[in-house]
């Protein structure tokens, strides 16, 4: 840290995002849950399309991807908001919604970027455990009024999924308190809430394109909730960055969503070899968790999550480890592709063996 620095932000810890290796040469890439499958080509030809008139500013409402979206989705345009990525969804969610008297609330294991954001946007925050079967106990929160809860379902690491009846009962709880459902994954297996927004003025469903559209680096996500809440957050989006959103990105996500066939064929390929990794893993003495998300979680007692991590990397495999102590034992492991999961398979299967 410079002395130039703000003491706001001494001892602040940024996310650290997988490893991203640029050449991608007889390497698998396992380890940030991208999908294994190109966008699709509509999304590249508007996309293209839309290059050619970078000159002018972005369109701030995206107008014609959330009438499209609302079209889909059966909602109003009025009810969605589109961002660089959830991410920056989730960060307009803990600025509007958090506050002393609304501490934002969420599991101690799950996507890690709700720490730093309530950490850098100086909202007071409580972890609250899982349980030992690294489920959420929904008691916590169900007694804890007033708090903003933020839940990742499916959640990650873990790929668990909640109930969307869990859902209406945190709703209900407190209809003061707002619920934020972080639905990065549910494509993949999870039971959407954005039909409860009609419903509950409490609710705010994000989503984004970055796994199941194939879009991680166009960087584009929605917020889905009522339109006073979608409001409040526009007020927050529209004093940082309205142009949150470019036009390349923009025309991708249409092309995206006018593709819808495209996008449902690869999640169910990806969710058959889910079962098909799952298996294997299990078949070669792994703890798997049930995953309803494009990826696994999964420890071996015959080698350390992190021993395993470094000598598949070692054999230009990439999973994701995370170095605290209740995740330790295991790896988060994106689906691929049948020939991906094969080759690490093939891998761990050596790896296994010359431990014995
Ligand atoms: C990947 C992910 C996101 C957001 O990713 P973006 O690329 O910013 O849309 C949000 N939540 C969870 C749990 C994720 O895994």
């Amino acid at each position: 840290m410079s002395r130039f620095m703000s003491s706001n932000y001494a001892g602040l810890v940024p996310y650290v995002p997988g490893e991203q290796p640029r050449d991608l040469t007889d390497r698998v890439k396992l380890n940030t849950n991208e999908n294994p499958f190109p966008p699709s080509e509509k999304a590249k030809r508007y996309a293209a399309k839309a290059a050619e008139n970078l000159q002018l500013y972005s369109d701030t409402e995206c107008t014609l991807l959330r009438a499209k979206i609302a079209e889909l989705y059966a909602i109003d345009p009025d009810e969605i908001m589109c961002t660089n990525g959830s991410d920056e969804a989730l960060d307009l969610c803990f600025l509007a919604f958090c506050d002393e008297q609304h501490p934002a609330i969420f599991p101690d294991i799950t996507y890690g970027f709700y720490k730093v954001f309530a950490e850098v946007d100086r909202v007071p925050y409580q972890e609250i455990p899982l349980k030992a079967d690294m489920t959420v106990d929904l008691n916590d929160y169900l007694s804890a009024p007033g708090k903003t809860v933020f839940i990742a379902n499916p959640n990650a690491p873990t790929g668990i999924a909640l109930p969307k009846a869990d859902i209406i009962r945190l709703l209900e709880s407190d209809p003061d308190r707002i619920v934020v459902v972080d639905e990065a994954y549910v494509d993949f297996g999870g039971e959407s809430c954005v039909d409860l927004i009609h419903t509950y003025d409490n609710l705010v469903v994000t989503q984004t394109c970055s796994k199941s559209r194939s879009l991680a680096g166009a960087r584009l996500g929605f917020a889905f909730a009522s339109r006073p809440l979608i409001r409040d957050l526009n007020t927050l989006r529209n004093s940082r960055n309205p142009y949150n959103v470019n036009t390349m990105t923009m025309m991708a996500g249409l092309g995206a969503f006018e593709d819808e066939e495209y996008t449902r064929d690869n999640c169910r390929q990806i969710r058959d070899t889910r079962a098909y990794l799952t298996a294997a893993l299990r078949g070669m003495g792994f703890t798997v968790l049930d995953s309803s998300a494009n990826f696994v979680f999964a420890a071996s007692d015959r080698i350390s999550g992190k021993d395993l991590y470094l000598q598949l990397k070692a054999r230009n495999i990439f999973i994701r480890h995370f170095d605290t102590p209740r995740l330790a034992p295991y790896n988060r492991i994106t689906v691929g592709t049948v020939e991906q999961v094969d080759r690490l398979l093939c891998a761990i299967n050596q790896i296994l063996e010359a431990t014995k």
